[in-house]
């Protein structure tokens, strides 16, 4: 299937489309903030596709299984609208061998741009990268798309680095109503 060429609006999940807490692990867990489906909805109309760009080294740390993943990433989609979930399952300290890697997929990395770049066709000059965390902008920043910080995760003032994004909002909607 050939994609039409179009640019992103790709989004962390924790804090973006979600609540922010540490390794959730299961859909009970995933409390979507009751804006995302009408935001991802507003990104689709204004012709962007809505891409989740995620870091979840919860699988390496042995929390909570790929398979688990797989159902929280099925009912993120079912319930906001997104086109598709890219998520990196690694970390360098994981418990679990299979998944304790240095890899390119772990944000600031840019190994799942790159594959939904492919997979999508997508335009990036003209893309955005929302997220709430320093590695997110700068994530965006290496794969050459636009970088937006909400403050509806970590906040700006638990940054964990000086980062320079090109916007920065309250929460998604703020780049919505600016698309
Ligand atoms: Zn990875």
């Amino acid at each position: 299937m050939i994609q039409l060429r179009k640019p992103a609006v790709f989004l962390d999940r924790d804090g973006v489309l979600t609540e922010e807490r540490s390794y959730i692990a299961s859909i009970e867990g995933l409390h979507i903030f009751p804006y995302a489906a009408e935001c991802v909805r507003r990104i689709h109309e204004k012709g962007y596709y809505a891409i989740v760009i995620t870091n979840q080294s919860g699988v390496a740390r042995g929390l909570f299984s790929e398979e688990q993943l797989a159902k929280m990433n099925e009912y993120l989609m079912q319930r906001t609208g997104v086109d598709a979930v890219y998520f990196c399952p690694h970390h360098p300290e994981g418990k679990v061998a299979k998944y304790r890697q240095d890899c390119r997929c772990r944000k600031p990395g840019t190994g799942l741009f790159e594959a939904a770049c492919r997979e999508w066709n997508i335009d990036m000059a003209h893309s955005y990268m929302v997220g709430d965390r320093a590695g997110d902008v700068i994530a965006g920043q290496n794969a050459g798309v636009k970088t937006v910080l909400v403050e509806s995760g970590y906040g700006s003032e638990r940054l964990e680095c000086d980062v320079s994004p090109d916007y920065v909002f309250e929460d998604l909607r703020g780049l919505v109503g600016m698309l």
